[in-house]
């Protein structure tokens, strides 16, 4: 089985809760809410952080910001607005080794975050 948790939800080896896909995005549920809408956006090629992604990864990269945008139309948060993270290395919490962007809203959120 591959290692890397977020690639077995991508070959369907680890249940989801899929909200949509595309060639080359997949949107699901994030397992620990952090808000009433908290869904993360990940390319379905294993890349482990933005910081690992090359000239190449340009279309991709806005394929995936444009997926989130999606994600927050499908869950009404297009006028009360939403917040978009995707964290990197260890100062910055990140947990999970491949790329992923956060979708939060459904309440205010603070600034700066913690
Ligand atoms: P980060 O700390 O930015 O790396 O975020 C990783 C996120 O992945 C966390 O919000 C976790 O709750 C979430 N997560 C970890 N495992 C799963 C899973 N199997 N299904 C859905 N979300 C997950
Ligand atoms: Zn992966």
């Amino acid at each position: 089985m591959n290692s890397c948790i977020f690639c077995c939800i991508v070959e369907g080896s680890i249940p989801a809760k899929i909200l949509f896909q595309d060639e080359v995005a997949l949107a699901f549920e994030d397992i620990n809410p952090q808000a009433p809408v908290h869904t993360l956006v990940i390319p379905k090629r294993h890349v482990a952080a933005v910081q690992d992604c090359q000239d190449s990864d340009q279309t991709l990269l806005g394929q995936l910001l444009l997926a989130c945008v999606k994600v927050a139309r499908m869950k009404g948060l297009a006028e009360s607005g939403y917040r978009i993270v995707t964290n990197t290395g260890a100062n910055a919490g990140q947990t999970v080794f491949h790329l992923h962007l956060h979708v939060l809203g459904g309440r205010n959120m603070a600034w700066p975050p913690g």
